[in-house]
């Protein structure tokens, strides 16, 4: 390829960046940079009402954790208006377009004489040729090709055709002088000298009607792909609607960028078996790799494996100046270290730390009444009440002879290790789940462990 690739993201800013928004943006850009090219930001943000600088915030926000960065200052569509009009203008001029004054009513008639007659909805081309002017109320048509067919190779899908016939004279400008999104988006594509178009499969129909505006405007047509379609947990397309988290919430949970971007990233795209992908590998790789045409399925599990992975794959140091975002429990001292070691494995997400070390670092919470009146009985308080004394004399504080205590308890009460270690785990952790409990009394340190039994032991006796 001779010519630099210029791709783009074009989202609207009429809600914040979801998984799906997210998949494109990313896609687009490791396509450009694969080919050592550039790609700009959009905000097409024609629709007054629902645009919002809310919105375009979450976009920049949600890119800028993924650490993509567009080249250049994002271009606001609403900006481009005047370039829009001019267009138009010549289309006008060539004969490529023209104005229109058929009544709303006019079309709704048509449109339900057609449908009675099982005919697909279309203009039918009333004004196409009296040269009307402009007049209030009018709208300006785009005149598309009434024969042959639009050719286009698919970077993802292959080739596609669609017949002319098949295409309406769609609407250029709106009747209060407004462009519409088919004429804004193929006019700022020019003007940003776009080479390469990658979007969402939603917009496939657009494309041919895209196209002979390009030609039209005797423009250079860009290349297109379409990716497929994102599928959630329900197996239906992920959308907005349905409550899908957006990308900043998804930080928020504790999910780090590079999991974050490696599970975006496997959304449609593959090279050999390879599931791990870090950015710069990325954007060298991604052109060797094959982008699929089937949708893809948006797993949590899978996105909080890759998490894992990414957690574990973190020096301590790293680690613990993460953490400073989701917790203020971890400082560079030896306690955060052996704690951290200590539940790592644990931990799926960087919110899982806070919760999994609350009981290292903070007074114990009443422990929830369920759980105490089920493990607490009088055998349980009596076993920990000796495995309190057992330990109580314990000098050298390590797992050995922790454990080794809660051997003698075990054979004293001819109990298994269940009976000792449940109730044991319940007093110091104030939870039936923790890492081994040995070392988590270690960590604990003697005073705390047996101030803990000792509270227990009062409390439920
Ligand atoms: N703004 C459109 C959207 O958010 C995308 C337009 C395009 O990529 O051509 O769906």
């Amino acid at each position: 390829m001779t010519q630099q690739v210029i791709s783009r993201f074009a989202p609207s800013p009429t809600g914040f960046l979801h998984i799906g928004g997210a998949r494109t943006g990313l896609f687009s850009w490791l396509y450009a940079k694969s080919f050592g090219g550039k790609c700009l930001l959009r905000l097409e943000d024609t629709d007054e009402k629902r645009s919002k600088q809310e919105f375009a915030n979450s976009i920049l926000k949600s890119f800028q954790w993924l650490e993509v960065v567009f080249d250049g200052e994002p271009f606001y569509q609403s900006k481009n208006k005047a370039s829009h009009l001019e267009k138009v203008d010549f289309l006008l001029t060539s004969n490529r377009a023209y104005y229109c004054d058929c009544s709303s009513e006019r079309l709704e008639h048509l449109r339900k004489e057609q449908q009675k007659l099982k005919l697909k909805p279309k203009y039918d081309g009333k004004c196409r040729e009296l040269n009307l002017k402009s007049g209030g109320g009018s709208v300006i048509r785009f005149k598309n090709p009434e024969s042959g067919s639009v050719i286009f190779e698919d970077i993802i899908r292959g080739k596609i055709e669609v017949a002319n016939e098949e295409l309406d004279d769609l609407i250029l400008v709106r009747s209060d002088g407004s462009p519409t999104y088919n004429l804004s988006v193929v006019v700022d594509d020019m003007d940003m000298g776009i080479t390469h178009v990658i979007r969402g499969d939603d917009h496939i129909n657009n494309t041919p009607r895209q196209i002979n505006i390009f030609e039209a405007l005797k423009a250079d047509v860009p290349n297109f792909g379409h990716l497929p379609m994102i599928l959630g947990e329900d197996s239906k397309r992920m959308s907005k609607r349905q409550g899908a988290k957006s990308v900043l919430e998804y930080k928020d949970l504790g999910v780090l960028p590079e999991a974050f971007l490696n599970c975006l990233v496997r959304l449609g795209w593959s090279l050999g078996d390879q599931e791990l992908f870090n950015l710069d590998e990325l954007q060298e790789k991604f052109r060797e790799g094959k982008m699929n045409t089937a949708p893809a399925s948006f797993s949590m599990d899978k996105l909080l494996w890759f998490n894992k992975k990414y957690i574990s794959s973190l020096d301590n140091r790293s680690l613990i100046s993460k953490l400073s975002d989701y917790s203020n429990h971890f400082k560079e001292d030896p306690k955060s270290i052996v704690v951290i070691n200590l539940i790592k494995d644990r931990c799926s997400l960087m919110s899982d730390f806070k919760k999994e070390s609350a009981y290292f670092f903070e007074d114990l919470d009443k422990i929830d009444s369920k759980l105490s009146s089920k493990v607490f009985n009088k055998q349980a308080l009596q076993i920990l009440k000796r495995l309190m004394e057992e330990l109580e004399k314990v000098n050298e504080w390590t797992t050995e002879k922790i454990h080794s205590s809660i051997e003698n308890v075990m054979s004293i009460n001819k109990v298994d290790m269940g009976s000792v270690g449940k109730p044991f785990r319940l007093s110091i952790t104030g939870q039936m789940n923790s890492p081994s409990i040995d070392k988590t009394a270690v960590v604990l340190g003697k005073k705390k462990v047996i101030e803990r039994m000792n509270q227990v032991i009062k409390e439920f006796s």
